[in-house]
């Protein structure tokens, strides 16, 4: 894989996430890879904050998912880390969330291999040293 760009720092990695919210105006299916702390949390709290959304931006560890309702659209943050098995997402309701036009990001995808459709857009982050490198994998939409 090739075309990994560079996040010098937070501030970096939050521009990234509100570019990425202007990519997305109205649903879609984002999914966040990268080890604990690379900086997907922060990403989504860049989007949510460009999007209007003043408050913490706290993972949903425990409750798997935090519902957003901004600029007049659905935004379901997902973190799935603690989900014991794939099935636990349809259990909890799913499809309900991805509807085309709900935005949602999911951290920890792979916790759901088989479950989740396919993304729109993969965001690979990755450590450098100090900064990160992301990768974008674009699929259906684009
Ligand atoms: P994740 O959700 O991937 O586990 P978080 O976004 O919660 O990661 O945490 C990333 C941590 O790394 C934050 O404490 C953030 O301040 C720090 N950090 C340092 N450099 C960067 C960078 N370039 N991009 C994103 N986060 C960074
Ligand atoms: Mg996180």
């Amino acid at each position: 894989m090739n075309n990994w760009q560079r996040i010098d720092d937070e501030a970096a990695m939050l521009a990234f996430g509100a570019s990425v919210a202007q990519q997305f105006p109205s649903g879609g299916l984002i999914t966040l890879h990268g080890d604990l702390g690379a900086g997907k949390t922060t990403l989504v709290r860049g989007l949510l904050r460009t999007l209007g959304h003043t408050g913490n931006v706290k993972s949903p560890t425990y409750t798997l998912v935090e519902p957003y309702h901004l600029a007049g659209r659905d935004i379901f943050h997902f973190d799935l880390y603690r989900l014991a098995e794939p099935e636990e997402l349809e259990y909890m309701g799913i499809r309900d969330y991805l509807r085309p036009d709900a935005l949602c990001l999911v951290e920890w995808p792979e916790k759901a291999a088989g479950v989740l459709p396919v993304a729109d857009l993969r965001i690979h982050i990755r450590y450098c040293g100090e900064a990160r490198e992301i990768l974008l994998e674009e699929f259906n939409r684009f």
